[in-house]
């Protein structure tokens, strides 16, 4: 099937059926949107105002690369390198998970509960594109944060996200596993991370999507040892944690009171589990 003309409107419709075959109509036309906005510029709104507006051979080119990818289930911020979070804009490429929604909930959790005051010194322990540091940095400005990730390719994109949202954040390139690694770093006020925590038996509740294209590395744990990123956060937490800190953890909605024992074994005070807004387990706190 051929589109019948170069005019934007023509382009739309012809791609539009391409992509509902896989997406149902509503879906199709948001990803749509985004594509051609984020391409040519053209708001949804734009995009029906512009009547006249037609494509060259190389934007229609772009535009057809794109629904390929799209219809292999790439998700859309893959393809335009850009996902927004807690206001910020952020880069994103496939070294890094596409921030999700609950994560922002992290931030407001944080935000809420912590005065900025108190907080000089922040650590977000497996960063991937920033999103958490960048987002406490933005919302507590005066203190020092401090972004760990193992994989080189993550902190590109995050020292990206800095320089692009002008944020003067730490970058260290460390592997959270190893105890000795992490306890060679200072103490912090708050310690916040999101770690891999989708275990195998998770695997079949997933969308292709996530599955197919988002890193692994960043996504999941051994069914056998789901906890290990907890475990080894919250030893070096013990150490590193100042009074009256506080420490922050996503987690598996599966697992919310083996984290909150882990934090209780290991000493941390007034441990409780946060829901989002789901109402499902997603957080857990503990202080110092
Ligand atoms: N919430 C993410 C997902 O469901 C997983 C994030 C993580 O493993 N830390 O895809």
């Amino acid at each position: 099937m051929k589109v019948r003309t170069n005019l934007l409107k023509d382009v739309k419709n012809h791609y539009l059926r391409e992509l509902e075959k896989v997406y149902g109509k509503k879906e199709a036309l948001s990803l749509l949107n985004i594509i051609i906005e984020d391409f040519f510029g053209l708001t949804k709104t734009g995009q029906i105002l512009e009547k006249d507006f037609r494509l060259n051979e190389t934007e229609l080119l772009k535009i057809h690369f794109a629904v390929k990818e799209l219809k292999k289930e790439k998700p859309v911020q893959y393809i335009t390198g850009k996902a927004e979070f807690y206001g910020l804009n952020l880069k994103v490429n496939e070294n890094v998970l596409i921030p999700r929604p609950e994560t922002e909930e992290l931030i407001e959790n944080i935000k809420n509960e912590l005065s900025s005051s108190a907080i000089k010194k922040i650590i977000d322990l497996g960063t991937g594109s920033g999103c958490i540091a960048l987002a406490l940095k933005k919302v507590f400005p005066q203190a020092d944060v401090t972004a760990v990730d193992i994989s080189e390719n993550a902190l590109k994109i995050a020292m990206e996200n800095a320089a692009i949202n002008n944020l003067k954040i730490r970058f260290e390139q460390k592997d959270m596993l190893n105890t000795d690694e992490l306890n060679s770093l200072e103490t912090f006020d708050l310690i916040v991370s999101n770690p891999p925590y989708v275990t195998e038996a998770d695997k079949d509740k997933m969308q292709n999507n996530v599955l197919k294209y988002e890193p692994h590395a960043a996504l999941f744990v051994d069914d056998n040892n789901p906890l290990i990123f907890y475990k080894s956060i919250s030893e070096f937490a013990k150490s590193n944690l100042n009074t009256g800190g506080q420490i922050w953890f996503e987690i598996n909605e599966k697992y919310g009171n083996d984290v909150k024992g882990l934090l209780e074994e290991k000493g941390f005070k007034n441990v409780n589990i946060v829901k989002d807004l789901f109402g499902k387990d997603r957080f857990v706190k503990g202080k110092r």
